[in-house]
């Protein structure tokens, strides 16, 4: 790759040379912030695992002095883009508060500059993944058909015949994993309960490109975010309500900042939630003793900011007790699922990462984790399982469903 194709990389420029090197986010050991990069603590810990040394490796491509091999694409896919490392970043702008090193793009950048001029050093099963998306419009090789048969016999409203305020917008994971279908049926049933006018679109429900764009197909995203922008505001609706914290953060951050601009107000199921709580729509009658902990994933967290209304939904719900674990909210451990790792490496550092964060919600004294996105569920799952673990790992849908009288 020359200087002249590193387009996406020059794009972020910026970002690469605000960092000062000090290598505050390879570090911290306090009680608040165990470790800032889940990535280089769950592996030997060079350099190149965590935000500084990639960004060396960044500013050494766009130099000159460092050329693409396989293992500076294992650098770059070695990370869950989880964010802590620009929350903990001190290069921040006073003004706006806003980081002055933004370690996930510039990832995504290399990702995306390394995809299209050396794909042959990219791990496989990405490739796979974007096959599937071309041919599926999925990321995880399931066909349309199968995507819509959880709306099977529920009496849905079909968003692409009837109006709706609401689209209930299920992602990908959801519907393609039959461990985790039933949260599409309860989330429609907790909102049938509440009286909300939604429809969904079945298994005609389009990939939101979130995962592609993460590991590095710019171009491929920007087609399916122009398509589905099109959908989306030819079905009508005012908002659209997400199961997963990554179509949420991809439909607020990156379709806001399209040529196009989205119509429907998008939100993650726990904000709607919260609200239809508080205006009392959903009455919560049935109790369960349980002491849980939630997890924030993050892209509903660090990257959304959305911390209080599951917390708030958690702390009405009829004995529940939630305990937060040391490291929480924007200092959250990661799942280790984000940022494409579930797939890298065939999953390993991301089931290892998942041990550690399942690891402190023992400690913490939590019966369960709570959490609100598919990705955190299944890697969280997947860990418990490996450390022998009693501890159930929930999706909110699942109590606040438990809570409610004919869901
Ligand atoms: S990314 Fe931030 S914390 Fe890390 S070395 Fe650069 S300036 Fe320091
Ligand atoms: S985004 Fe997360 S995984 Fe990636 S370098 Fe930063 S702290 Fe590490």
């Amino acid at each position: 790759m020359s200087k002249k194709q590193m387009t996406k990389l020059s794009a972020v420029k910026s970002y690469i040379y605000n960092c000062r090197k000090c290598g505050v986010c390879g570090g911290k050991v306090t009680a608040r912030v165990p470790y800032v990069c889940p990535v280089r603590e769950a592996t030997p810990g060079f350099e190149h695992f965590y935000s500084r040394g990639k960004i060396i490796i960044a500013q050494g491509m766009l130099e000159g002095s460092i050329t693409p091999s396989a293992s500076l694409a294992e650098a770059m896919y070695s990370c869950t883009l989880c964010g802590n490392c620009m929350t903990q970043c001190g290069a921040t702008d006073q003004e706006t508060g806003q980081p002055l090193v933004n370690t996930t793009k510039i990832v995504e950048a290399m990702r995306a500059d390394l995809l299209e001029h050396n794909p042959e050093f990219v791990d496989p099963a990405y490739q796979a993944l974007l096959k599937s998306t071309r041919q599926y419009d999925n990321p995880w090789g399931v066909p349309r058909t199968t995507k819509g048969k959880w709306t099977k016999g529920l009496g849905l409203k079909d968003a692409q015949k009837e109006r709706a305020a609401v689209l209930l917008f299920t992602g990908c994971t959801v519907p393609s994993n039959p461990s985790l279908l039933e949260r599409a049926k309860k989330a429609a049933a907790i909102l049938n309960k509440a009286g909300v006018d939604f429809a969904v679109l079945g298994q005609h429900e389009p990939c939101c490109g979130s995962v592609q764009k993460r590991i590095g197909d710019f171009e491929l995203a920007r087609e399916m975010m122009k398509k589905n922008i099109f959908l989306f505001n030819s079905i009508g609706c005012d908002t659209i309500v997400t199961l997963c914290a990554g179509c949420c953060s991809m439909l607020k951050n990156e379709y806001a900042a399209s040529e196009t601009a989205l119509k429907p107000k998008a939100y993650h199921l726990v904000e709607f939630l919260a609200k239809l709580v508080r205006e009392k729509k959903l009455i919560f009658a049935i109790k369960q003793t349980r002491t849980v902990t939630y997890h924030d994933p993050c892209h509903l967290g660090r990257h959304l900011g959305v911390f209080d209304a599951p917390r708030e939904i958690l702390q009405g719900l009829p004995g529940i007790k939630l305990v937060e674990r040391s490291a929480t909210r924007e200092n959250t451990i990661c799942c280790g699922a984000g940022g494409g790792m579930r797939i890298f490496a065939g999953g390993t550092i991301a089931e290892d990462i998942g041990v550690k964060a399942a690891m402190s919600a023992q400690h913490a004294g939590a019966e369960a984790i709570v959490s609100a996105c598919p990705f955190c569920e299944l890697n969280l799952d997947a860990a418990v399982k490996r450390l022998d673990s009693p501890l159930p790992v929930y999706d909110i849908i699942d109590l606040v469903s438990d809570a409610l009288t004919g869901c």
